[in-house]
């Protein structure tokens, strides 16, 4: 009776299992079971796959299609990975249907592209350096597994400068670290979503013509106090009212004020990756807006925490602030429809050859 009850929830598991990748990686987490169990678990699920698959077939007198597919080859680029960059995920996987990575305790879909799954993420400027663990899992289209690879990731440090910033009249009462994190609260929602598309092609533009006055990682302090945070973006330097154009297509996910960032407005690239332009005199998109890349979304100035008119300008992946310029470089920039050298690609053959 018991047995027969443990059978049945392990069938709910399983089908569960073929069309919901929210957690595809928790069996692998789990703590290693002995041979004789696993081997054991295997066989039953193996049973209950049969059983669930041959009877349509056998219903319907159609052969099983058997043809094995391709191993997949996955690509991570760049690896090292310093502080501050953005990773690509890239897998070539003929005729699989879904794909996802582990990181960081985190499972993300990959989007699916004609041969290719993509998929990008972000390593925080002060992230720990050393190595970590990423997971990429492959389905097939009648769900099943048809990669599933654990690799490593080594984190270096970013050569980050030092900063001490003053600040002094009204703007002194912004400093105020509540402030700052209820400026976070506001935006994070309109900057961590997955739009499982991908909006642009191509490398970014730089936001507006100008001089870069302030790069990305900077750790800062305030009036000769202690660092209490990193330089989340780029800024520009320029006169209020210079135009400040969208870095790449997209769509506009919030335009609206905050007391530290001032005026600003958010554009969802899709997969993941967004970009913010702050401290505007003027915004001139809404919420829902198509934007393509180059047009006119606002107008440089100095409100919220500034010391003078400039565009603070920030891509965000996967909720990470990284740094924008590899994003508007051709050598540098995260191309998810680059040419791939086969030769470096993780496939259970090349890394026994490594
Ligand atoms: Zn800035």
């Amino acid at each position: 009776m018991l047995r027969a009850f443990a059978g049945a929830g392990a069938g709910l598991v399983l089908s569960a299992c073929g069309g919901d990748d929210l957690d595809p990686f928790a069996a692998y987490r789990q703590p290693e079971a002995s041979p004789d169990s696993g081997a054991a678990g295997q066989a039953q699920q193996t049973d209950q796959q049969q059983t669930l698959e041959l009877a349509p077939v056998q219903q319907a007198s159609q052969v099983i299609d058997i043809e094995p597919l391709p191993e997949p080859a996955v690509y991570i680029m760049p690896n090292p990975v310093a502080q501050g960059q953005t990773v690509l995920i890239v897998v070539v996987a003929p005729g699989a249907d879904t794909a996802s990575m582990w990181w960081q305790g985190q499972t993300f879909s990959l989007l699916h592209s004609e041969e290719r799954f993509v998929g990008f993420f972000g390593i925080d400027a002060n992230a720990g350096v050393g190595p970590q663990s990423l997971g990429v899992a492959v389905w097939g289209r009648r769900g099943e597994q048809l990669l599933w690879q654990e690799t490593v990731i080594e984190i270096v440090g970013g050569d980050w400068t030092v900063d001490n910033i003053q600040i002094d009249g009204p703007n002194e009462a912004l400093l105020d670290p509540a402030i700052r994190r209820a400026d976070e609260a506001q935006r994070l929602p309109y900057q961590t979503g997955l739009t499982p598309q991908l909006h642009w092609l191509g490398v970014f533009d730089p936001p507006v013509d100008g001089a870069i006055t302030a790069l990305y990682g900077e750790q800062r302090s305030f009036n000769g106090g202690p660092i209490v945070e990193y330089h989340t973006g780029i800024d520009y330097g320029g006169e209020t009212g210079t135009a400040v154009k969208a870095g790449n297509s997209g769509i506009v996910s919030w335009a609206g004020r905050t007391r530290r960032r001032g005026n600003g407005i958010i554009i969802d690239h899709g997969v993941g990756v967004f970009t913010g332009y702050y401290h505007l005199s003027e915004v001139l998109q809404t919420p829902g807006t198509v934007v393509e890349q180059g047009d006119l979304i606002a107008r440089m100035g100095a409100t919220g925490l500034a010391t003078g008119p400039h565009l603070h300008w920030e891509v965000v992946v996967r909720g990470v602030t990284v740094n924008p310029l590899p994003w508007i470089r051709s050598l540098e920039f995260p191309d998810p429809y680059q040419a791939l050298n086969p030769a470096n690609a993780l496939t259970s053959t090349n890394l026994a050859r490594g």
